[in-house]
């Protein structure tokens, strides 16, 4: 079977108990839960029985073992992530808004991610690799930039492909070399994964046919938008594929577009078609959003077909 790589940070996500509590007074709070889009994305891939593995930096503390042994007892490729002694694996403090929103503490910058590097490790995995993830929201630093090249040009030199989850907000295109690491990024992807409006970040069109349509022009074969709740529409030269998210209780949605990638990926790389590969990623979606914590909801191969068996679809 094909084996993934991504690179990028891990964190610990720390969660404000109830609903509107906000971070200027003390309070409960609950976690630590493991978490980092890349590391949810490995993981879910894991579950999923794909090899899957991550290049990534945490410290030499609780935080750091906490992901690693998670990473580990899913089955995921851990010998590229480095323990630095002396440095903090970095923390995501998130309280939720009444209207849903989320708000975030961060420490990822300066935490044990900024010192992602190529390493020996590093270089071994992506040797065996046949395909690299690419996360926007990783393109935190010129030093993960340079992380993230080598990994596409790598993995292209042998043949393998790129997929690439934008996960951007547009206040963070004014990061130093992100903008034209994004053009990179897409220079070289196979299968782009946009959530509804970032499409219209990297197109000059603004209606989604067009915007598609320009992105497989540019030789992408698999452009695959998440929808939330809607579900998910796969696009390539053959056409379009439109489906529907599964109706479930939705707890916490972070991690469900990582863990819809991971997915989507993992089949795309099996050669299944659009439909059976769109209706996993909507179930491990789906199961993603219906436990507190961005890993906690990420269920197995097994797991998921068991909730496919008699989950109820919404409309499209
Ligand atoms: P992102 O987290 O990247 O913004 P989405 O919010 O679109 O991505 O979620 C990714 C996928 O997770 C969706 O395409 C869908 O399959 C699933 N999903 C997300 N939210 C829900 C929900 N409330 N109910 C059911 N499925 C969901």
């Amino acid at each position: 079977m094909k084996k993934l790589v991504c690179a990028g940070e891990i964190l610990v996500e720390i969660m404000a108990e109830r609903i509107g509590q906000s971070f200027l007074a003390p309070g409960p709070l609950i976690g630590p839960f493991p978490s980092g889009a890349p590391a949810i994305f490995i993981d879910q891939a894991a579950r999923l029985g794909q090899p899957a593995g991550l290049i990534a930096a945490v410290g030499d503390d609780d935080f750091g073992h906490l992901n690693i042994e998670r990473l580990r007892a899913d089955g995921a490729d851990i010998s590229a992530i480095k323990v630095h002694r002396g440095a903090a694996t970095g923390t995501a403090f998130v309280t939720y808004e009444t209207d849903g929103s989320r708000h975030f503490v961060y420490n990822i910058k300066q935490s044990a991610a900024g010192l992602i590097e190529i390493g020996v490790e590093a270089r071994a995995l992506l040797a065996g690799a046949d395909h690299f993830h690419v996360m926007g929201t990783s393109l935190f630093s010129p030093e993960v930039i340079e992380v993230a090249r080598i990994g596409i040009e790598t993995v292209k030199a042998r043949g393998g492909t790129v997929s690439f989850d934008p996960n951007i907000r547009k206040e963070m295109l004014d990061l130093p070399g992100l903008r034209d690491a994004l053009h990179f990024v897409l220079s070289k992807t196979d299968v782009f994964l946009p959530s509804g409006p970032e499409l219209f970040i990297f197109a000059g069109a603004t209606d989604e046919e067009s915007a598609v349509r320009e992105m497989l022009d540019r030789g992408i074969s698999a452009v695959v938008i998440k929808k939330g709740a809607q579900g998910a529409v796969h696009y390539d030269k053959t056409g379009r594929t439109a489906s529907p998210g599964f109706v479930v209780d939705e707890i916490d949605p972070t991690g469900a577009g990582d863990c819809f990638a991971a997915a989507f990926v993992s089949f795309w790389l099996r050669g299944e078609v659009p439909e059976k590969a769109l209706r996993i990623a909507n179930g491990c979606g789906a199961l993603a959003v219906t436990r507190k914590g961005p890993m906690e909801g990420i269920a197995s191969l097994a797991a998921v077909e068991a909730f496919l068996a008699t989950a109820r679809t919404g409309t499209p």
